[in-house]
């Protein structure tokens, strides 16, 4: 049994569609229990997300012209993929309701003059719930039996609308009682990623890119033989090609390497996509829709890896806040009331970086939870900033990290130090480094302007392009 994952540029129009339907069809003549999972055509949730905005933002214009570019992508796609023309009338008439409904929302939330969470996961999945029933109905155009299935019937999760978490136990039963009689009756389904609903069957979302983690989850609550995700490259790439144009596909990968470079920004996979993977041991992998015979990259347990830095990310738009003072020094308790201070800002932390002088501490957050995190910590050494024991705090805007990422580091001494050594040849300026404890990542922090030149100077220092072993 396997789980087929498809993302918004391999049903960008009709011509990636009909490449991805002649892969589901490979796929289903060798093994029939299949599942596939798609995306929003390329750029659609963008839409429908700016269109919600705007229309909080009493600007109803958007919606309107949000509305044609939705009608016109979907009856394009439908028309040129589904001849039969009962089957075209009902998708076409499917797709207009869908729209009115994208309509009236907008609407509300333009009447209301504000946009919640619960609002934006109902508009924000839309495009998901409108691709599906087109995948379906021109997978059924090549002779296969195939079925749109909603995910708000099969994941369960929370009610954190905008970026829900699975509850795996109830969605494991509700996946399995639907999608098991369609197998068992060599009924493909053509199930939305994306998308979840609470218990009570509210819609939610499970955050951007989140069609990776729906894969990752319906493959463990099917017990697949391996998830694989079908993107528009030829796997996990040492760097993200925009950035390296040289960069080489990776053969394998452990899921621990694959989770921490989605994490530190390797858009290609969503980083909790591996997680409900592990427990069973499913394999995933990423594969190329337009060169499918390119074998692509295998996500496994314990992957071969070279003693070295497999590959490289670059995440965006943050800050670094730091606390320093020699009040910072050998006092105990210091620390852990910074962590606390931090904490209770509920700020995503994505990097820690404790200075061996123990004069400061910094914390890499994202831009938009920077002020809070410097006022929290403001508040809580007052009477230290009062009494000079500690400086204060900065807020550094505009740094971005590099992660460079491997487990084949562990243990390999002087990494680091080549990582300056590659950067300081250029003159590029470390800000903070950080070495998780995993040992399988080393982060650099350094001015946003600076983050691409240091992803190609290390990748080329590190000889990175051409590492591909053939699978
Ligand atoms: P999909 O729509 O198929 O989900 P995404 O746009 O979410 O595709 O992810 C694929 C993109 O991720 C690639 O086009 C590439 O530009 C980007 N990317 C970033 N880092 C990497 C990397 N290390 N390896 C491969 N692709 C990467
Ligand atoms: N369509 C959603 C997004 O753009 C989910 C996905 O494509 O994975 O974020
Ligand atoms: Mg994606």
């Amino acid at each position: 049994m396997l789980v087929l994952k498809f993302g918004g540029t391999s049903v960008g129009d009709a011509k990636a569609i009909r490449q991805t339907v002649s892969i589901i069809c490979n796929q289903a003549r060798s093994d029939p229990a299949t599942t596939v999972v798609t995306s929003a055509m390329h750029g659609v949730t963008d839409l429908l997300i700016e269109a919600a905005h705007a229309a909080a933002a009493g600007d109803r214009q958007r919606s309107r012209d949000a509305r044609q570019a939705l009608i016109s992508r979907h009856h394009d796609a439908a028309e040129a993929l589904v001849s039969d023309l009962d089957d075209l009338n009902l998708l076409l008439a499917g797709v207009d309701e869908r729209v009115r409904e994208f309509e009236r929302l907008c609407m509300a939330v333009a009447i209301l003059g504000e946009l919640t969470d619960r609002g934006l996961a109902v508009i924000s999945g839309m495009g998901e719930r409108l691709m599906a029933p087109i995948l379906a109905a021109a997978v059924r155009a090549q002779g296969l039996s195939a079925e749109f299935v909603d995910a708000g019937e099969l994941i369960v999760t929370d009610d954190n609308y905008a970026s829900a978490g699975p509850q795996m136990e109830a969605t494991r039963d509700a996946a399995r009682a639907r999608l098991l009689p369609l197998l068992a009756n060599h009924t493909l389904p053509i199930v939305t990623g994306f998308v979840g609903a609470t218990p009570q069957g509210v819609p939610t979302v499970l955050g951007r890119g989140g069609s990776d983690y729906t894969a990752g989850i319906l493959g463990a609550a099917l017990d697949a033989a391996e998830v694989q995700i079908w993107t528009d490259v030829d796997g996990v790439m040492t760097a993200d090609p925009r950035i390296v144009p040289d960069a080489c596909s990776l053969s394998e990968l452990s899921y621990s390497e694959a989770a921490e470079l989605a994490y530190f920004g390797a858009k290609v996979l969503h980083p909790k996509t591996m997680l409900p993977a592990i427990d069973q041991g499913i394999p995933i992998s990423v594969r190329n829709t337009f060169n499918p015979s390119f074998p692509g990259t295998k996500v496994v347990g314990r992957a071969r890896n070279g003693g070295t830095v497999k590959a490289l990310t670059v995440i965006r738009g943050l800050s670094l806040v730091t606390v320093a003072g020699r009040g910072m020094m050998g006092v105990p308790g210091i620390a852990s009331r910074t962590f606390a201070a931090v904490a209770a800002q509920g700020a995503n932390v994505l990097m820690i970086s404790h200075a061996s002088s123990e004069q400061s501490i910094c914390f890499v957050v994202p831009e938009a939870d920077a002020g809070h995190v410097s006022a929290g910590l403001q508040e809580a050494f007052a009477g230290e900033i009062r009494r000079r024991l500690i400086d204060g705090v900065t807020n550094e805007r505009g740094v971005v990290i590099v992660a460079a990422v491997g487990e084949g580091m562990r243990g390999t001494p002087g990494l680091a130090a080549r990582l300056f050594g590659a950067l300081g040849d250029h003159n590029l300026n470390v800000i903070a480094i950080a070495q998780g404890s995993s040992e399988a990542n080393i982060s650099l922090v350094l001015d946003a302007g600076d983050g691409d030149d240091a992803v190609r100077y290390i990748h080329a220092a590190f000889g990175l392009a051409g590492t591909q072993t053939p699978a």
